[in-house]
């Protein structure tokens, strides 16, 4: 048997539980769970999504939930060939139907589908695959598909193997960016748990000036001490975000912007920094801003700058992370492990909401 954290009614506690552990089917391993990640989102899920996001449905009650598992693989399926008990792993919770032609062609998230493993899916479709993997990571055990998973080197701990799926949501964000080398990215955001992670992975891949943007000048001074030669900060509130980074780039403005701001923020602080970027610029969001931003497309095009949305990550972006981390280029060090027990987190799940500085690491340890 194992211990599980399962809600069953919107709004209600988790209530521990005890449940067979699983068996593995063919193509699936099953992970004893060493840490799953908590992202400040999820006492929303627990309590309002029915009602703030009625298209982006639940798995039927009760339901486990838990959305970036790690763990070390203890049982395989039979035609499971290159994974074996024992290997460490992060598990890429982005389940598609298996079969449509986004599926067939190896991108899950383009999926009608689309559905995380143990948080919510993006449809009607979503249902079925809930069912055929019901285990998140507020568990001992979780099942996963053998693509799903992320084989962690020896020096990667399990606790920062559970900052990959913002890790990896940054990555793939400042992939389609084309920052790199030579380039100015502006992360809008800089001192959130996805700001943090965008800057990690630009100073990671070799973005040569980070500029960011965030509330607290001392969590800023923080994020700059990470790379004080590369990274530039600014605290929002005064004069507009746009002017900082014209006057950081000689009024060209950056080649890349990096959206992560969270739900509550205003449009006109996405805009502002839009209006930072260089001609032929590209933004990319992967922040929460809920409210539709008056933006012009005339000026879009005849700045020739391209807006583009991200959600999440593939698994070969996830593998590559962990490469990095393994070989000491990402450096994940800055990372404060907050461990919380299975038991505790019905207590814990409102100071996560709070506690949302990017220097944070919340884990359930199940
Ligand atoms: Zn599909």
């Amino acid at each position: 048997m194992m211990r599980v954290a399962r809600l069953h009614q919107i709004g209600g506690p988790l209530l521990i539980e005890e449940m067979p552990v699983p068996e593995p089917r063919p193509t699936d391993v099953v992970v004893a769970v060493k840490a799953c990640g908590v992202v400040p989102n999820l006492k929303n899920v627990l309590t309002k999504w029915p009602e703030w996001f009625p298209y982006l449905p639940l798995p039927k009650l009760p339901a486990i939930f838990g959305l970036d598992p790690a763990g070390v693989v203890t049982a395989v399926g039979g035609q499971v060939l290159s994974i074996r008990p024992g290997d460490r792993v992060y598990v890429n919770p982005a389940r598609g139907c298996g079969s449509c032609r986004a599926c067939r062609c190896g991108e899950i998230v383009n999926c009608r589908g689309f559905t995380f493993q143990g948080y919510f899916g993006r449809g009607p479709l979503s249902q079925p695959v809930f069912e055929a993997y019901p285990y998140g990571g507020l568990a001992e055990y979780v099942t996963a598909p053998q693509n799903a998973l992320v084989k962690l080197p020896d020096n990667v701990s399990f606790e920062a193997a559970a900052r990959f799926g913002y890790l990896g949501t940054a990555y793939a964000a400042i992939r389609k960016s084309g920052a790199g080398p030579g380039s100015t990215m502006l992360i809008n955001g800089i001192g959130g748990t996805l700001g943090l992670c965008a800057a990690l992975v630009g100073l990671t891949i070799g973005v040569t000036r980070i500029l960011g943007t965030g509330r607290t000048q001392a969590l800023l001074d923080r994020v700059k001490a990470l790379a004080p030669g590369r990274i530039e900060v600014f605290a929002v509130g005064g004069r507009p975000v746009h002017e900082f980074m014209m006057e950081a780039t000689g009024g060209e403005g950056v080649d890349a912007v990096i959206d992560t701001l969270p739900p509550g923020a205003p449009p006109f602080a996405m805009l502002d920094a839009l209006r930072g970027l260089r001609r032929g610029g590209r933004a990319v969001n992967i922040g929460g801003v809920a409210e539709t931003l008056p933006l012009s497309v005339h000026w879009l095009m005849g700045m020739n700058i391209q807006l583009i949305g991200n959600c999440w990550f593939n698994t070969g972006e996830g593998q590559a992370l962990a490469a990095m981390a393994g070989a000491g280029t990402l450096d994940l060090s800055c990372l404060q492990h907050r461990r919380i027990p299975l038991a505790d987190i019905n207590e814990r799940l409102s100071d996560l909401q709070d506690a949302n500085a990017g220097f944070n690491n919340f884990v359930v340890i199940p």
